[in-house]
């Protein structure tokens, strides 16, 4: 008698440890869901820019950290072209019509820059009315027809704010990556930009 209660009551505790056993791991499971979920989240808004919801400055250089790591195994140097756009007199958009209207026009012209470059490569915020753009396989000079393209969509961009039009241009840095730190085609193209701006802006 007292040897079947014994047995009885092992078998009650064993089952009722492994019950205990399977909802704890099942929660865990659940848990760890739902933490890796939250992480890919997390991720994307700390590489995504809130105004315009393209990559920001961390995206882009994430973007091309990727170029780099899927072109690892090949000898050849990877082709890719990187533009620097920035706004011309911003600055005035903000003074005559108010921040409000400054950040409208950013989101329309993010709005276009991201349609062009669709099956191009990436566009990012770069910082405040610059935008970095990744013309990936093309070369400097294939870069720069595009960049007449682009430039013609900008130009026929009708902007009115509050029945006021708003007319928009845009002075380009272009450089073409020729191997080594892709961050020194960064600054080749601000560069760029610079004497651009420097000679007359759009
Ligand atoms: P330039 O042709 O030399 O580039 O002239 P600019 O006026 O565009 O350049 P400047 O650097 O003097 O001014 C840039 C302006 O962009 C100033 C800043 O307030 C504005 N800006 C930057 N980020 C934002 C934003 O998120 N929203 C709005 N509305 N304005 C912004
Ligand atoms: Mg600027
Ligand atoms: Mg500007």
């Amino acid at each position: 008698m007292s040897i079947t209660f014994q047995i009885i009551n092992t078998v009650t505790i064993f089952i009722a440890i492994s019950v205990v056993a399977l909802i704890t791991s099942s929660y865990a499971e659940e848990t760890e869901k739902k933490l890796t979920l939250y992480n890919h989240t997390l991720e994307k808004a700390a590489s995504t820019d809130a105004l315009t919801l393209l990559p920001n400055r961390r995206g882009i250089l994430a973007y091309l950290d990727q170029l780099f790591d899927k072109n690892q195994d090949t000898q050849e140097v990877h082709r890719f072209s990187i533009v620097i756009g920035d706004v011309d007199l911003f600055k005035k958009v903000n003074d005559q019509f108010g921040h409000e209207c400054g950040d409208v026009v950013l989101k329309e012209i993010s709005r276009v820059f991201s349609d062009f470059m669709k099956d191009k490569g990436q566009v990012s915020r770069w910082g405040g009315e610059e935008f970095l753009f990744v013309f990936d396989h093309f070369n400097k000079e294939e870069t720069s027809q595009q960049l007449e393209s682009l430039n013609e969509r900008i130009k026929k961009l009708v902007l009115i704010y509050e029945e006021h039009p708003i007319h928009i241009a845009l002075t380009y840095g272009v450089a073409e990556y020729c191997g080594g730190d892709y961050h020194h085609t960064i600054m080749q193209a601000d560069q760029k930009l610079f004497v651009g701006k420097r000679s007359g802006r759009n």
